[in-house]
């Protein structure tokens, strides 16, 4: 009994030991996930409070790659510098590396009262599954940002409609709107909405 006991208490310690170890694995290994950082080059996006939207996208999208990168994702961006892209393109690039996920990073613009964050989704392809990373991802992007939530929404967007795979579409702030802008502009911000697109993507996993 004694023995038994003895042995039993070692193998709970080892439980406790490799525990934390099994959990630190990394939560994205094995995906494949595609940043799309929107606009570049010639076309700057949306313009409004002295700022280019495409340089915000761009940031922030960055900003992601690195932290998929940390948690075992291969993260494939469409951009990582100023250049322009066509839309096909975005979307072929994606579908050549096998992507599981397409994440595209925007900001929005409209009447300078308008404001908050919005993520879409297209129900031609892989519907369910889109629907549910875009509210997954819309409920990290509100607390991290504290701005308005605008909630899930779809739409034809043309890099989310054609993605074969779950795809999203996230409109982060206004860049129009004071409040937003500041914070579209502000790294702080940028690394946490990276952190809320990141652990949006995780929360999608996890289930
Ligand atoms: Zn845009």
């Amino acid at each position: 009994m004694k023995v038994l006991y003895k042995s039993l208490a070692i193998f709970g310690l080892a439980a406790l030991v490799l525990a934390p170890e099994a959990k630190a694995a990394e939560p994205l290994e094995g995906k494949t996930i595609y940043i799309d950082a929107g606009h570049g080059g010639s076309d700057s996006g949306a313009v409004g409070n002295g700022l280019f939207e495409k340089n915000i996208n761009l940031a922030v999208s960055n900003d992601v790659m690195d932290k998929l990168k940390n948690e075992g994702a291969t993260a494939v961006a469409s951009r990582t510098d100023d250049t322009f892209l066509s839309l096909e393109e975005r979307v072929a690039k994606a579908s050549m590396n096998g992507s599981d996920l397409f994440v595209s990073i925007h900001a929005n613009s409209g009447v300078s009262a308008a404001s908050g964050t919005e993520t879409y989704f297209n129900s031609d392809y892989e519907a369910e599954n889109s629907e549910r990373l875009a509210a997954d991802i819309q409920n990290e992007l509100v607390p991290a940002l504290d701005t308005a939530d605008r909630g899930v929404k779809e739409a034809e967007f043309y890099v989310i409609t054609y993605s074969q795979m779950p795809s999203v579409l996230a409109e982060l702030g206004f860049i129009t709107n004071s409040s937003d802008a500041e914070k579209l502009n502000s790294g702080q911000y940028q690394e946490k909405a990276a952190d809320a697109i990141v652990g949006g993507i995780e929360t999608y996993y996890a289930k």
